[in-house]
């Protein structure tokens, strides 16, 4: 039976569910996490397309150009504006997730890397096996 880990919006209208484990768990202080979250980094957790189910029609969408030089795709609940998912244009077969948007948002606990520290302020460190880069790695 595939696990599935559910979330969803502030107000409630969306909810989601992701199937299995994620491809990639990462944090990150580019502009955009900073913006889109209101705090000093982004949680953002990466599903397969395929293992997402989400009621597209309850949901806005917004692209912009990402810190990296490419797009990011964002969808957002056009009741409450939560920042939910996105899609990114070299990772078009995954969809990210706000990590604080899952119900029991325990399993993303162990990051693997942390990108765009370049931007992160300088009173924030993580400790434990996560890797580091400046920007975003090719
Ligand atoms: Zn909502
Ligand atoms: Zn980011």
């Amino acid at each position: 039976m595939t696990e599935f880990h559910e979330g969803g919006c502030v107000c409630g209208r969306v909810r989601y569910k992701a199937g299995g484990d994620p491809q990639r768990v990462s944090l990150c202080s580019c502009t955009w996490c900073q913006k889109r979250t209101g705090s000093a980094l982004g949680i953002s957790v990466y599903f397969l397309k395929e293992d997402v189910e989400i009621d597209e029609s309850l949901l806005g969408t917004h692209r912009l150009m990402s810190d990296a030089g490419r797009w990011i795709e964002q969808e957002f609940c056009t009741h409450c504006g939560t920042a939910l998912t996105w899609t990114l244009e070299f990772r078009p077969d995954y969809r990210g997730f706000a990590g604080g948007t899952f119900d029991q948002p325990t399993f993303w606990y162990k990051p693997e890397r942390y990108v765009f520290t370049r931007s992160k302020p300088d009173w924030l460190t993580v400790t434990g096996n996560i890797e580091t880069c400046e920007a975003m790695p090719e």
